[in-house]
């Protein structure tokens, strides 16, 4: 998946005529202040961290500044931050504009129906996620004819605009769905796109260009994706490795054993926090490297299941016990192992020796480890 940062979505937008605040991107405190002092911005303005999950403004990724000082601070503040895991590098600068109402909208496919799909809300903002379905219009549009008039009336009339606000809308709209076909995208949201007096502005911009059409893209490939800086070293060393937003770690090996143990984690009230799939590998080098990959990810305990078929039990096991004798003693966690196949009691044998509670049935282990992470264990 390629997704823009909101400054390079901007970028697109900006190409295919979509009203956009006036805006810079700064990637020092430094930086940030010139902008504001050449008049490149100006204030009052906002601060933004240019990074790749949603929530900012919730966040205090998204701070308001209407002095230099205020800048520098609110610079200072927001490129300091690890926001969701990911390090801030880049910030956008923009003018503050005056926010009327703050609407919803996206165009993305419909997989079911195998369709462009308009979606409009007139709630926008940064509540967004608990808006209610029945509140987001939802209009397939036939690729052929493209968007018409129809559509965009009624997303107008869905929104709650008329007259020169309507005519915003239908050109906002035109212009989405071209950003939408002619780069090849699989989502184009704008939350919010703001009424600022007789007209419409983008205020935020998430674009994800679709995969399959990066050949038809030479121009993003330059694009990071949203792999976070471990996920970044994982892929450097060929581990599997995945973060999530719970707390419980999970090494297992093969992709279906992965995915069955984060569900089963799921089912008993757990949270996988990060999954790692030591394939077929038992490697103990392999094993230790991604073992303290998974320490510095920090989970509260976990969750190791493993089925020796070609992988001998008895080797993971002394390639984790290994590891786990590396990780620093401030940030070791418990472990749970279950371990079965080839070898399983040998494994085991070692596994316990080295103070791990090691069941080999699915269901007990798993609550085991839950459990762990709750520190009931
Ligand atoms: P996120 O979606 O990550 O929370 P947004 O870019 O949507 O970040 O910004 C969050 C909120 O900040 C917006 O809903 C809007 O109220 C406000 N905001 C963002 N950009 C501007 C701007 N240029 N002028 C005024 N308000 C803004
Ligand atoms: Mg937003």
């Amino acid at each position: 998946m390629v997704k823009l940062a909101e400054w390079q979505g901007k970028a697109v937008f900006r190409k295919y005529g979509v009203p956009l605040p006036r805006g810079e991107v700064a990637r020092s405190p430094d930086e940030a202040e010139a902008l504001v002092r050449e008049a490149k911005v100006p204030l009052p303005c906002v601060v933004k961290a240019q990074v790749l999950a949603g929530g900012r403004g919730k966040g205090g990724a998204v701070r308001f500044a209407s002095s230099l000082e205020e800048v520098r601070a609110a610079a200072t503040a927001i490129l300091g931050l690890e926001f969701k895991g990911e390090k801030v590098r880049e910030l956008l600068l923009e003018e503050k504009l005056p926010i009327g109402r703050e609407l919803y909208v996206a165009m993305t496919l419909d997989r079911a129906q195998r369709l462009p799909l308009l979606m409009a809300s007139a709630r926008g903002g940064v509540e967004v996620e608990s808006v209610a379905d029945a509140e987001i219009d939802r209009q397939t549009v036939d690729p052929f004819p493209g968007l018409t008039g129809y559509e965009k009336r009624r997303a107008a009339k869905v929104l709650g605009l008329s007259g020169p606000q309507a005519r915003s809308l239908e050109r906002v709209l035109d212009s989405l769905w071209k950003v939408f076909q002619q780069e090849d995208a699989e989502l184009v949201e704008v939350n919010p796109l703001a009424v600022v007096g007789d007209g419409l502005v983008a205020l935020d911009a998430k674009v994800i260009i679709e995969d399959d059409a990066a050949f038809r893209h030479p121009e993003y490939a330059e694009v990071r994706d949203d792999r976070t800086e471990l996920e970044e070293i994982a892929r450097e060393k060929e581990i599997a490795f995945v973060q999530l937003d719970g707390n419980i770690g999970v090494i297992a090996n093969g992709a279906g054993l992965t995915m069955a143990t984060l569900d089963v984690l799921k089912e008993l009230g757990g949270e996988p926090g990060v999954f790692l799939d030591l394939g077929g590998t038992d490697d103990p080098k392999k094993v230790t490297e991604a073992f303290l990959l998974m320490a510095r990810a920090r989970p509260t305990a976990v969750f190791l299941n493993i089925f020796g078929g070609i992988t001998r039990c008895d080797t993971v096991a002394s390639g984790l016990v290994e590891a786990m004798r590396q990780v620093p003693a401030a940030d070791r966690f418990p472990l749970v192992a279950r371990i079965r196949g080839n070898n399983e009691a040998e494994g085991i044998a070692i596994l316990r020796s080295a103070g791990v509670t090691a069941i080999s049935d699915l269901r007990a282990s798993a609550q085991a480890a839950v459990d762990a992470a709750r520190g009931r264990a």
